[in-house]
């Protein structure tokens, strides 16, 4: 199939500037021209579509959710695991209608995982291209125990968990070496797993060609899992000069998920989250713009996540994260850079994703306004293409679809 995406603006993530009257040409599912469109060469039979008064840019990828999060917050019983694959369905659908073409899954202890990851991919549902961890690994009592990650102590348990996530299929290994604020009975500035503990995952993953990430809040946390090996660090959110030194010494990207912590407060808090979970929250606040800037002006390389998946935080709700980023000092140009090119490589999927240059995958994201002058321009996109294929934008908002999963939730009981 041959399609043309005509638009008052074309921004590619290439680093080059914003291109006016240009376009797309897209050939099944990839990119083969990328210009103004004066020296666009129209092939014979293509489908032009033009959108004279919006700007066409590369569709977001998001480095951290949760898609099996849709019970967080709403139900206080296990969650039978044919239901949270039907709700995380319905979520990534919406994802993609928000502008979200990759979705990097951090951490569920639902196999569903890894059967949405596939029909996806196999395009029996719709929703973002998906890469996962599987279950995140933690220390007993650690990060996440409670429904992202699996408990392992010592190297060979974390080793042998790790291949397990691999046999299953994950694109990436997660591990818990500090305390957060989502699990009863831990503090964020907490060490858990031990570096020798990370390492042995870290071995598995990357023996597997496949990169390793730490959730880490504090400098001691984030500088045992450098030691590790590990690619990124999450969160970061009690960072200091000896973290930032050991990220660019390491070249480890941040992804630093600063809106999850207002989501928990302002629409996670009234759905009936746990207060101790909204506590430590609000505890995390105080700096944390402060020390993403200070780690964005030494250098360090951040790629985009928002740790969305909850009701109060869906899959798709990138703008306020974005915004965050923002304050903390990057231009609109480079959070939107840190949600497409920085992030692909951040998923290794560089050479296919993340800009549009001829060869790569035809993701595609089309927003009325123009997102470089304000980023609330993608807070409602008009279209979003996937590999060339169509799907109408719409606008996620928190807890829009509350009642339908309180309803499917709480039907069994
Ligand atoms: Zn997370």
């Amino acid at each position: 199939m041959l399609q043309v995406f005509r638009a008052a603006r074309v921004w590619d993530a290439t680093g080059g500037s914003m291109l006016h009257d240009a376009a797309v040409v897209v050939e099944e599912g990839r990119i083969s021209q990328v210009g103004p469109w004066s020296r666009i060469t129209v092939p014979e039979q293509a489908e032009v579509r033009h959108f004279p008064e919006h700007t066409l840019l590369p569709g977001l990828i998001d480095c951290h959710v949760h898609v099996t999060g849709q019970s967080y917050g709403v139900s206080p019983l296990p969650v039978p695991e044919a239901k949270m694959a039907l709700l995380a369905a319905h979520a990534l659908g919406r994802a993609l209608r928000a502008g979200v073409t990759t979705l990097r899954d951090l951490g569920s202890t639902f196999q569903c995982v890894f059967a949405l990851k596939d029909a996806i991919a196999g395009g029996i549902i719709e929703g973002p291209r998906l890469l996962v961890a599987g279950a995140g690994i933690c220390m007993t009592g650690g990060h996440g125990y409670n429904g992202l990650a699996i408990q392992a102590d010592g190297a060979d348990a974390c080793r042998r968990l790790a291949r397990e996530q691999l046999r299953q299929g994950a694109d990436v290994i997660k591990l818990m070496a500090s305390g957060g604020a989502a699990t009863p009975r831990e503090l964020p500035h907490e060490s858990q797993l031990t570096v020798e503990e990370m390492r042995a995952a870290v071995e598995e993953a990357h023996k597997a060609g496949r990169p390793a990430t730490a959730h880490a809040l504090p400098t001691h946390s984030i500088v045992e899992a450098i030691e590790a090996g590990v690619d990124s660090i999450e969160h970061g959110t009690l960072l200091d000069d000896a973290a930032i030194e050991a990220m660019l010494k390491h070249d480890v990207t941040l992804v630093p998920t600063l809106s999850i912590a207002d989501r928990m407060i302002s629409h996670g808090a009234a759905v009936g989250l746990p207060s101790y979970t909204v506590d430590k929250a609000r505890a995390l606040l105080p700096g944390r713009v402060e020390r993403v800037a200070q780690a964005y002006r030494a250098g360090v390389r951040i790629a985009f996540g928002t740790d969305a998946g909850a009701p109060f935080h869906p899959l798709g709700d990138v703008v306020h994260e974005m915004l965050l980023l923002h304050e903390a000092g990057l231009t609109p140009e480079q959070v939107l850079i840190s949600a497409t090119r920085t992030a692909a490589a951040a998923i290794r999927r560089q050479s296919e994703l993340g800009t549009l240059e001829p060869g790569k995958i035809a993701d595609l994201l089309v927003v009325r306004g123009n997102p470089l002058l304000d980023l609330r321009a993608l807070a409602d996109p008009v279209l979003v293409a996937k590999a060339g294929q169509i799907v109408e934008g719409a606008a996620v908002e928190p807890n829009a679809y509350l009642e339908q999963i309180k309803a499917t939730l709480y039907a069994h009981i």
